[in-house]
């Protein structure tokens, strides 16, 4: 069984929890363009240095090149049987692309998922935020702690603060992403793809949430 699907929402907004999830309970890889960029600049590639400035100020790294990125990932023999997007697309730009790149390829794309949460609760956990600099693994200081403060539960490693959950880069990438990732949320409905769920409840709720509009069997 193939699923294609994207996540779509703010920062912050619980989607890498998610697809992380989903995306190893489906076999399929998971995609998010923001951890890619990340290691990009953590290995110094042209393309990492170029894409920092952008991702410094809470900005959006140039359409071009994230669809390229994008473009490379899903070739690789791991995707043939789909993938879970995790913050791609963000611009009408960018769904375009993807909408050609299936098209090409005759893919489908399966569903859309919108996970509303409100600006306070999302500037709460963003700037609360903090992550293993080994696993990737992420923790909120109010709801969800480490058990020993600045190490990770699972591996030990040290966590870190990402240096766009500053406050004041924040509040701009909830800016951003009104003007130019909240429109992706018209594009979809209009073409009866977009399944909307509260992202504000309990995790393990969530992913209920998430496996039924994706029509995947729902544990009790
Ligand atoms: P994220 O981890 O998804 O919050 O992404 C962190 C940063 O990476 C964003 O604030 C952007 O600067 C950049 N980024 C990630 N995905 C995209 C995308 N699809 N288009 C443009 N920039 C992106």
């Amino acid at each position: 069984m193939s699923l294609r699907v994207i996540f779509l929402g703010p920062p912050g907004a619980g989607k890498g929890t998610q697809a992380r999830e989903l995306a190893a309970s489906s076999r399929v890889p998971h995609v998010a363009t923001g951890d890619m960029l990340r290691e990009a600049v953590a290995d110094k590639t042209s393309l990492g240095l170029e894409a920092k400035r952008y991702m410094d100020s809470g900005g959006l790294v140039p359409d071009d090149v994230v669809i390229g990125l994008v473009g490379e990932r899903l070739e690789q023999p791991d995707a043939k049987a789909g993938c879970v997007l995790d913050g791609f697309p963000r611009t009408v730009a960018q769904a375009q692309a993807l909408d050609a790149l299936f098209a090409r390829k005759s893919l489908t794309l399966d569903r859309v998922i919108y996970f509303n949460v409100s600006r306070p609760e999302l500037l709460r956990r963003l700037t609360g935020r903090r992550v293993c600099r080994t696993c990737g693994h992420t923790y909120q200081l109010v709801s969800a702690p480490p058990k020993v403060a600045g190490k990770c539960d699972v591996c030990g490693g040290e966590l870190y603060q990402r240096p766009d959950d500053s406050e004041a880069t924040v509040a701009n990438r909830l800016d951003v992403y009104e003007k130019q990732t909240a429109p992706l949320l018209d594009y979809y409905r209009e073409r009866h793809l977009l399944a909307e769920i509260s992202g504000e409840g309990p995790v393990a709720e969530v992913a209920r949430a998430i496996r039924k509009a994706v029509g995947q069997p729902v544990a009790r």
